[in-house]
């Protein structure tokens, strides 16, 4: 059984090849031509049509990498069905190396788009119409914001669609965070159109990270193995189930200062936990930043120097052991929707 030819932006890319198909954005101010490179691997045989996306927020780099050694892996040659691969988004973002475009637009609050809309809704439009339209999974590859970082996780609407589970487990992150799916996001439009899309983060921003990026790379890797698209590997290393976070919180800084970090990410915290000491050379005392409830550390800001009210430390809670079913209603996630640093949350 053989499938046909995929059309996008007007070139047709014929089963059983692998190529660059550059779609045209609008372009700078200087007049030089603006693309969003995509990469369509197109397999012999029909099957998913898997879309991986990156640096939607322009500054976010780990996915740009763990894309290119995606491409790079044989087993793509004889792919079942269709990857399409956009190591770079938001274009504009990525050579100004800011999270936003040049209108100070977050490209991910601005999905489905319009043609004619903002930039950043014409380049959100124009990623639903070549690449995601007709795609039945997706995986869109974030970090944390500047000087944040996050350990590596899955950020999944775990009650929305049944086959986000088995896609975030394949993803294999130590940590799936539970996340509602946040308006005018690329994930939210995916959802709108049923194809169920999950989030990976790791890093932070402009920062390689290559631990981040192996763990991201082996979970795309392990997701195209769940949808058959390429061969289970011979020999599978046991792996603990990931962990699922119902809910997680932000620790906030009491006053401001400069914070000696002690928590590294992914530790086991306790309720009353010494996460970090607030000091400074002005003053005597100093503070101590404590856990306010169990959970794991899964973000944590990187930049000692802070300002009361700043976030330090994300704590995902881990309720009910790891069974992935029904969220209560009590304990829902409580991220806090208007926080920069939030922006990272999809
Ligand atoms: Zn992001």
């Amino acid at each position: 059984m053989s499938h046909g030819p995929l059309v996008i932006a007007g070139r047709q890319v014929q089963p059983g090849s692998h190529a660059r198909v550059d779609v045209p954005l609008p372009c700078l101010y200087t007049q030089t031509s603006v693309f969003m490179p995509v990469h369509v691997v197109h397999g012999q045989r029909p099957g998913p049509r898997l879309v991986v996306t990156a640096a939607v927020h322009g500054d976010e780099i780990n996915g740009v990498e763990i894309i290119r050694r995606l491409l790079q892996q044989r087993a793509l040659a004889h792919v079942r069905g269709t990857l399409l691969a956009v190591p770079v988004v938001n274009v504009y973002g990525y050579i100004r190396q800011s999270r936003y475009l040049p209108d100070r637009r977050d490209l991910n609050r601005c999905f489905p788009g319009s043609d004619r809309g903002s930039l950043a809704a014409r380049l959100a439009a124009t990623l639903v119409r070549e690449v995601l339209d007709g795609a039945t999974h997706g995986i869109d590859l974030h970090t944390g914001a500047l000087h944040r970082e996050n350990l590596a996780q899955v950020r999944v609407s775990l009650n929305t669609d049944a086959r986000l589970t088995p896609l975030a487990q394949a993803f294999a992150t130590p940590i799936i965070l539970d996340a509602e799916v946040r308006p005018g996001s690329l994930r939210a439009v995916a959802a709108a159109r049923n194809i169920p899309m999950i989030i990976y983060e790791g890093g932070e921003a402009l920062r390689f990270d290559e631990v981040a990026i192996r763990a991201g790379l082996r979970g795309v890797l392990g997701v195209m193995r769940h949808l058959g698209m390429i061969p289970e590997r011979s020999r599978r290393a046991p792996s603990k189930p990931p962990l699922v976070a119902r809910s997680s919180l932000w620790v906030r800084a009491n006053q401001s200062g400069v914070l000696l970090s002690l928590a590294q990410l992914g530790a086991s915290v306790k309720k009353d936990d010494t996460l970090g000491i607030i000091s400074d050379p002005f003053r005597p005392a100093d503070e101590a930043v404590t856990a306010p409830d169990d959970g794991i550390l899964i973000g944590r800001t990187n930049l000692p120097l802070i300002t009361e009210g700043e976030a330090l430390y994300h704590i995902a809670r881990i309720g009910n052991r790891d069974t992935a079913t029904g969220q209560t209603g009590d304990d829902r996630h409580i991220l806090d929707p208007e926080d920069e640093l939030n922006q990272s949350i999809v």
